[in-house]
């Protein structure tokens, strides 16, 4: 049976920067991917928004890796030239109750370490953003938009180029624990069937991530790890260009756990609204011309030029969150799971916004886990 030291179950962003920062010349690392190429899924449905870690609750590890990884990200994009842009964003209060709401906000965004967020008046919005209405803002320097699919693309290449090896087309199908390691079962696009033995399992599987997880024996209702069905949806701005604004604008967060829709301009100069996101059971990718009004309703108040005719449905993505609907933000699983008597096997869960900004950062801390650990290798 073949023997690899260190596989990695899904090719999303995430996958893909844990496999370019783990991989040297000394490990043989596998990446498995069960679609024909890297990014079908989650990694390229989303805003492509390089987060400023703003919203997430204090020393939580979604708040730490999205920080270092806006820096690191910025880095690598100026490097290595992929796509990006330094937009800057403004969190916008349209009234009494929101402009009240700006310096909590501002508080929790300086409690995570957001680099330059301040709060500026109704006059610096009209200059930063003249189409914009605003009554006030909260202005965060350091947030921006990548190119996510260059993105997974300069991952994997940095992978590839320190000997590790990307197979897809291959389904992760079952894991059993066995000496010095796990044995891996999987099946090709055309059913057929094999194994292979790792040292270590790295759980990158995004949507199936808590289903891997129960492959390898963890009850994924009891440990919470079972990812819940919540899709987000987005609308295109149509006409208009003129007037959209060059920043993320984004409303004060409507409800705890939600940064509402807004804003993302993309590397193209088009514009789209959302992510709207509700709890459903469709598996299907459609986008409901029924939210039209919803969308507009909730972006009209500060981009007054908008008109409801000139949005149009445009992508959805499911998120892979572990949250219920009613609970507020929680935090990404990333552990050893050595405690449940499965040593070698980490578990990326619950890997929802702000992934694919922390995607560096996770990729660091992977490696640490990895070189510090006392269970592995
Ligand atoms: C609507 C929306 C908007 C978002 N906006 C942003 C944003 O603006 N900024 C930001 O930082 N983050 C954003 N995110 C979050 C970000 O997109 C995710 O955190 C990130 O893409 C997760 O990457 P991943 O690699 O973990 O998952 P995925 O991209 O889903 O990759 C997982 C991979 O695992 C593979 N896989 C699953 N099961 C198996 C198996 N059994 N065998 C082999 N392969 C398997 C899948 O095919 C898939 O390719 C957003 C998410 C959504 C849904």
């Amino acid at each position: 049976m073949e023997k690899v030291d260190i596989t990695i179950i899904g090719a999303g962003v995430v996958g893909l920067a844990i496999a370019a920062y783990v991989s040297d010349k000394s490990r043989n690392v596998l990446v498995v991917e069960k679609h024909k190429s890297f990014g079908q899924e989650t990694s390229s449905r989303n805003s492509e928004v390089i987060h400023a870690s703003i919203y997430y609750p204090k020393n939580s590890l979604k708040g730490k890796l999205c920080l270092e990884g806006n820096e690191m990200l910025c880095e690598l994009c100026h490097k290595y030239n992929i796509p990006h842009k330094n937009t800057g964003k403004l969190i916008v209060a349209c009234n009494d109750e929101e402009v009240a709401k700006l310096p909590i906000l501002l508080n929790t965004a300086m409690n995570n370490g957001a680099k330059g967020v301040h709060i500026i008046s109704q006059d610096e919005v009209k200059k930063m953003e003249p189409n914009v209405e605003a009554r006030a803002a909260i202005y965060c320097p350091t947030s921006g938009i990548v190119d996510s699919h260059s993105l997974m693309r300069h991952y994997e290449a940095m992978a590839i180029e320190n000997g590790a090896n990307a197979i897809y087309g291959i389904e992760v199908v079952s894991i059993d624990k066995a000496s010095g390691g796990y044995i891996v079962g999987y099946k090709d696009r055309s059913e057929v069937r094999g194994k292979f033995q790792s040292r270590i399992l790295i759980n990158c599987a995004g949507l199936e991530s808590g289903k891997i997880s129960e492959m390898a024996g963890i009850n994924q209702d009891e440990a919470g790890y079972r990812i819940q069905r919540c899709k987000g949806i987005y609308f295109r701005v149509r006409h208009g260009i003129e007037k959209f604004p060059k920043m993320l604008i984004y409303p004060v967060p409507p409800v705890h756990g939600h940064v509402g829709v807004h804003t993302t301009p993309d590397l193209g100069g088009g514009m789209r609204l959302g992510p709207h996101f509700y709890w459903t059971d469709e598996m299907d990718l459609n986008v409901d011309e029924s939210y039209r009004e919803y969308f507009y309703e909730s972006a009209v108040r500060f981009l007054p030029f908008l008109k409801i005719e000139d949005l149009q449905p445009d992508i959805a993505g499911f998120y892979p969150t572990r949250q219920k609907p009613g609970e507020g933000l929680i935090d990404f699983i990333i552990k050893h799971e050595s405690e449940r008597g499965l040593d070698n096997f980490i578990n990326l869960v619950g890997i929802e916004s702000p992934g694919l900004t922390a995607s560096p950062a996770i990729g660091k801390y992977v490696k640490e886990l990895i070189d510090n650990s006392i269970y592995l290798l």
